[in-house]
């Protein structure tokens, strides 16, 4: 072979040329243990609390222990496959996930990817999963009413936009079924909502979804889903994200309404994860900082202030008790964070009084300022006056002969409690609400048989719409019950009642 030195040189030098000092700092550790869904992991110095790692096979993993010789991170995948001896690479990135209008209608999981098979989802940007609070400063008082539908809530315990009020009670007590009311409830009313599922069967959450596509709540609605077959770590972030997701929405200006379904399972998700990390076990073996999972969670939603757009996040979580008992750990913290709760009880739901809600012990601490002051009319002294009604109802139950005023607080008592029933997926615009109370109220169905009540309502709520439409309309004008209001209903209620007593 024949090289002339020059060639040798050229192509020297094209070498020389192309080389570029290609020198990747990847901080990036070893695995030293791993199974039940955490790891430890050696040399990742720079680590950050809540980093995303990467694992082999395109797994990730969220640091959690910064401990001096080694990062305790639990997996956010399956660990088939890693072993001792794997690298493990940081991402420099705290956990998020993707937010935006694209999300809405779809089903995803903890870290915001699909699960309902429609394709991928075009996000308009990523966002933490933490997030911290709005400032006093950035916040303005509760003062619009967020309306669930129900009669029950929205005259006696009425919530507000920004507000967190706790749904609680044993299991199959209609906690879900309130909150999925409240979310049809929206419709047309320009509000987002999210209904996280954590720790849930498949097939509840699948029935779930079904029934808001079929109401048509789908179309502005987020489901986040993270079923009880996830492991603790997915279940334990699946809030966060939601959250994040509804905050994009707020800090646009927009109202959301955010359904934590549940946040006991989310706090047993916790405790499963910290005990794996060998955190040290406190009250009935919750890691000591699980007041803290649930108050930074439920102090994100806000009533923002108008500068900064004054949208709003209102959250529902919900907790189950064992028994009825409120006073353990876990529903205790979340009463003392949310701003009242609605108490559901199995006695009243198997009774047949449904929603099975105990007025009496249920509160709304902030959203009676966001009520309209016709519900205010209406429903001042409903609370008292069924407190009265189960007084006297005990009272009568060992037969006492009872005087006629007596007698008449309890036929009333019977009355209001009837009109306060109501089906499931049936919520009821604000205006009929008042209409249906303030006959309850003012005492125009005395004279309607108990188990009649109900028909009643039906029938004369349908009379309104047809014959006296202006009525509904004036009260959502007006937003208050005027003499001259007051006066057309007096005449539709009689007029009803004759041909309903014929
Ligand atoms: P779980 O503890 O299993 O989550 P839950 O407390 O969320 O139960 P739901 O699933 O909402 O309870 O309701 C239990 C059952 O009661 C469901 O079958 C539901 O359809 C029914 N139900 C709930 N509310 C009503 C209502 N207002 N009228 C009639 N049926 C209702
Ligand atoms: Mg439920």
């Amino acid at each position: 072979m024949n090289i002339k030195p020059e060639e040798i040189t050229s192509i020297i030098k094209k070498e020389i040329e192309r080389y570029e000092k290609k020198i990747e700092t990847v901080d990036s550790g070893t695995i030293i243990q791993i199974g039940d869904g955490v790891s430890r992991v050696y040399g990742l110095d720079d680590c950050m609390e809540g980093e995303m790692l990467e694992f082999p096979n395109g797994v990730y993993g969220m640091a959690l222990n910064l401990e001096q010789d080694n990062v305790g991170c639990v997996l956010l995948g399956s660990e088939e496959g890693i072993k001792e001896g794997d690298i493990v690479k940081r991402t420099g990135k705290v956990v998020e996930v993707p937010v935006g209008e694209e999300l809405i209608g779809r089903v995803v999981n903890s870290l915001g990817t699909p699960i309902d098979g429609k394709g991928p989802i075009k996000a308009d940007a990523m966002r933490a999963i933490e997030f911290p609070a709005p400032g006093v400063i950035d916040r303005q008082s509760v003062k619009e009413p967020l309306q669930t539908g129900i009669k029950a809530i929205d005259s006696m315990v009425p919530i507000g936009k920004g507000q967190r009020e706790l749904i609680i009670g044993d299991r199959q007590t209609g906690k879900t079924a309130i909150t999925l009311d409240a979310i049809l409830n929206q419709k047309g009313k320009d509000v987002v909502c999210i209904y996280v599922a954590i720790g849930q069967k498949q097939s509840t959450v699948a029935h779930i979804v079904n029934s808001l596509e079929e109401m048509g709540a789908l179309d502005y609605t987020i489901v986040v889903a993270s079923t009880a077959s996830e492991t603790a770590p997915l279940q334990f972030l699946a809030p966060y994200a939601g959250c994040s997701m509804g905050e994009y929405f707020m800090y646009k200006g927009k109202d959301v309404l955010i359904i934590y379904d549940d946040l006991s399972k989310h706090a047993v998700a916790y405790r499963t994860m910290s005990l794996l990390l060998r955190r040290p076990p406190g009250r009935e073996a919750y890691p000591g900082d699980v007041f803290y999972i649930h108050s930074r969670l439920l102090e994100r939603a806000a009533k923002l202030s108008e500068k900064l757009g004054g949208g709003s996040l209102t959250a529902l979580p919900i907790i189950e008790t064992l028994a009825g008992d409120v006073t353990a750990y876990i529903p205790t913290n979340v009463i003392s964070i949310t701003d009242g709760q609605i108490f559901l009880e199995s006695e009243l739901f198997y009774s047949g009084q449904r929603p099975a809600i105990n007025a009496g012990i249920s509160v709304s601490r902030v959203g009676g300022n966001a009520q309209i002051k016709a519900m205010k009319q209406v429903s001042g002294t409903l609370r008292i006056e069924l407190a009265q009604y189960r007084e006297l109802a005990a009272f009568a139950q060992f037969g006492s002969d009872l005087d006629k005023e007596a007698m008449k607080r309890l036929e009333k008592g019977k009355r209001l409690i009837e009109i306060l029933k109501q089906d499931q997926y049936k919520p009821m615009p604000v205006e009929q609400q008042i209409i249906m109370l303030y006959a309850g109220v003012n005492n125009y169905l005395m004279d309607i048989e108990v188990p009649k009540i109900r028909k009643f309502e039906r029938e004369f709520l349908d009379y309104i719409d047809t014959h006296y439409r202006e009525i509904s309309r004036e009260i959502l004008e007006k937003k208050e019950l005027t003499e001259d209001i007051k006066n057309k209903l007096n005449k539709a209620i009689a007029e009803f009642k004759k041909n309903f007593l014929a």
